[in-house]
């Protein structure tokens, strides 16, 4: 298993981490098989969408907001639920195909790092099966 470490510099922040999961997968050994990426935080979760329009992710930040208001008489006493409700909505894993040594994203697809309660140093698993 690799470990990525991931430092946020925002309270939510959307971080591009495409090139480093390719990376890890090229250098991997493996032609094919399967790329897990797992997030071990409640707060932070792993997505993938578009990375070529920088407007998407800042429309997904804005629709979480939204959804999940900052404060809303949560009971839990850390005063982040709203962290955590929007990482358990994206989630903590992906499972991504390797193909001829190839993460296969689709043309428009990037893999985002989803910071929900930064800036904070987070760490991310990666292992090619
Ligand atoms: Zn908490």
């Amino acid at each position: 298993m690799k470990e990525i470490t991931v430092k946020s510099t925002n309270n939510i922040q959307f971080i591009d981490i495409t090139s480093k999961i390719r990376e890890i997968a090229a250098q991997s050994g493996i032609a094919n098989g399967i790329c897990y990426v797992f997030v071990p935080h409640t707060t932070a979760a792993i997505t993938i969408n578009e990375n070529a329009d920088p407007d998407v992710i800042k429309d997904i930040t804005n629709a979480l907001n939204k959804l999940v208001p900052l404060n809303s008489n949560y009971s839990h006493s850390e005063g982040n639920s709203a962290a955590h409700i929007k990482a358990g909505l994206l989630g903590f894993s992906l499972s991504i195909f390797l193909q001829d040594k190839a993460l296969q994203l689709g043309t428009w697809q990037g893999i985002f790092f989803a910071e929900f309660d930064g800036p904070r140093t987070r760490k991310v698993w990666v292992k090619i099966v």
